[in-house]
């Protein structure tokens, strides 16, 4: 073996319902970058919120890729099992005075706000960050941020930046109804997994810098980052279960991961959805170009 470290990317669904083609995009986004790169490629079912979790989605959604023709390394990690991680993270941070206890509720903190945070809610005014109010029990835990900028630099979508005190404020690890929070989950879990590069849809650009933050207090690596465009219904909004994208068609493998790279701005030729997902593989394999990618954040498929 060389000393080159090892390149690992990841594929992360929530089991909140069957894979569609937003999630497809992402899965061959992340596929297509670590396997032609010489990469591992790692499965993870985020099934951490679980009052969010579908029966049998999980299964069907490790069915739907086998189908597709996708490969992963190891076995899957599933969040739920990852509770005493969370917690070794969690007191970690507390021993530090990194987190505090915070004994708002929702209604308190949408009353308190002086601003919006980046992904819509209230951004935290740091109500409990001095100490509890006497005679209350904190309902959850915060990550202490500050006003310093947290930057990276996106593959796809160039230099993003937050400044989280002003744009989210100390954000949540463990929440009042006493689970993890997704922040906690996959900041744990990408350095537990070693994954040096994350390509996701960038639906989850505004939680980077919460996750890199994280990562710091943690103290450890940060990954590479590549935003894909999100596909997008005509009003704009993600498709998703709630949007009512439909389930994947394991008889149109082919013709949907042709319509996959095609999103992703590759030119698969359209004779390619009459073969099977094998050949549809190999021909991604040897064409893949990563800069053929649209630098955009949100598209309306063909
Ligand atoms: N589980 C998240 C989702 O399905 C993705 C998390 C990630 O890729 O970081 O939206």
């Amino acid at each position: 073996m060389s000393g080159v470290p090892l390149l690992r990317g990841r594929f992360a669904p929530s089991p909140t319902g069957p894979l569609h083609f937003g999630s497809l995009v992402a899965a061959v986004g992340s596929y297509l970058d670590a396997r032609t790169r010489g990469g591992e490629w790692l499965l993870r079912m985020e099934d951490v919120d679980t009052p969010r979790n579908v029966q049998g989605a999980a299964d069907g959604i490790l069915r739907t890729l086998a189908q597709f023709g996708f490969a992963w390394d190891g076995p899957v990690l599933y969040q739920s099992t990852r509770g005493e991680a969370y917690a070794a993270a969690l007191a970690d941070l507390r021993e530090r005075g990194r987190v505090f206890g915070c004994a708002c509720s929702r209604k308190e903190i949408v009353d308190s706000a002086r601003r919006q945070a980046i992904d819509g809610g209230p951004a935290y005014p740091g109500t409990c960050r001095g100490g509890l109010p006497a005679g209350q029990a904190a309902r959850a835990w915060r990550l202490r941020v500050d006003e310093q900028p947290v930057a990276f630099e996106d593959r796809l979508q160039g230099r993003i930046e937050q400044q989280l005190e002003r744009d989210v404020g100390d954000f949540v690890l463990l929440r009042a109804d006493g689970l993890y929070a997704y922040q906690l989950a996959v900041t744990v879990d990408d350095a537990f997994q070693g994954i040096s590069d994350v390509v996701r849809g960038a639906d989850l650009l505004a939680s980077t810098p919460r996750q890199i933050w994280l990562q710091r207090c943690l103290g450890v690596a940060t990954p590479h980052y590549a935003h894909l465009p999100v596909a997008a219904n005509a009003a704009g909004e993600k498709l998703s279960k709630q949007t009512l994208a439909p389930a994947l068609d394991a008889a149109q493998a082919a013709a949907t991961l042709v319509a996959a790279l095609n999103f992703l701005g590759q030119g698969a030729p359209a004779a390619l959805c009459n073969a099977t997902p094998a050949e549809v593989w190999s021909w991604a394999m040897a064409h893949w170009d990563f800069a053929a990618i649209p630098r955009r954040r949100s598209i309306v498929p063909a």
